[in-house]
């Protein structure tokens, strides 16, 4: 009965959450940037019902919020109220498609002007995200950096005890550029209905979690999947 009740809270809260996530022709979000382009490609083309979930996920994804809620209210309780916004919308534009996302914490300085970014992982073990943060998250902060023009902050808290490891970064061109390319080539793959090649962006653990990987191994055009 209490599980119950748990996992339908995960899932109205999982639902609501991927209503924002929802995709839309020519929209890609900024945690795109760095994603297997066959499994962006599955996700857009695959019939909805057909799309597998994966409630084992869920408990994360909440857990994962309310982290990033208590670190929002810690810079809260530093800065004043008035200084620090939560979910900024970022926004850019190319020839026929748009790089959208919504920001962590953002610190505004006395001008109110945007004067550091936070993106809040939370991780099951902190070891793995002392020395560096992670590829796929410093692409991920790219697009709101070059958007709010202020560095950003990754910060990486454990889950069981709240410790933290922050790595900063700042705006690379190359790197932002990279991120936009991928999205350039995900639009045309999209355009043209032609499944990209299965190369995942994190090879060393994008496949294990993929809901796509029985389709991916044989090839499977989204659309006939059973
Ligand atoms: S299994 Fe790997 S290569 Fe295939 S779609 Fe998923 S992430 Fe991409």
């Amino acid at each position: 009965m209490t599980e119950d009740v748990l996992k339908e809270y995960l899932r109205h809260r999982a639902e609501s959450s991927s209503k924002y996530h929802e995709t839309k022709d020519g929209v890609y979000h900024a945690s795109e940037t760095s994603q297997c382009l066959r499994k962006l490609y599955y996700k857009r083309k695959a019939p909805e019902d057909k799309i597998p979930k994966d409630e084992s996920s869920y408990p994360h994804f909440r857990l994962g919020h309310l982290i990033e809620r208590i670190y929002f209210n810690a810079l809260k309780h530093k800065h004043s109220y008035m200084h620090v916004r939560n979910s900024v919308p970022i926004r850019h534009e190319f020839d026929d498609f748009e790089l959208v996302g919504q920001t962590d914490p953002v610190i505004l300085g006395e001008n109110l002007k945007p004067k550091r970014i936070y993106e809040v992982k939370s991780t099951s073990n902190i070891k793995y995200s002392k020395n560096e943060p992670s590829k796929h998250h410093v692409f991920q902060v790219h697009p709101y950096i070059a958007a709010l023009q202020c560095p950003c902050s990754i910060v990486y808290i454990q889950k069981t005890n709240l410790s933290t490891a922050t790595h900063e970064v700042n705006f690379d061109p190359s790197i932002f550029k990279a991120s936009v390319d991928r999205l350039r080539e995900l639009h045309k793959y999209l355009n043209d209905n032609k499944l990209p090649p299965s190369e995942p962006f994190s090879p060393k653990f994008e496949c294990k979690f993929c809901s796509f990987s029985k389709h991916c191994n044989k090839d499977i055009d989204p659309r006939d999947i059973d």
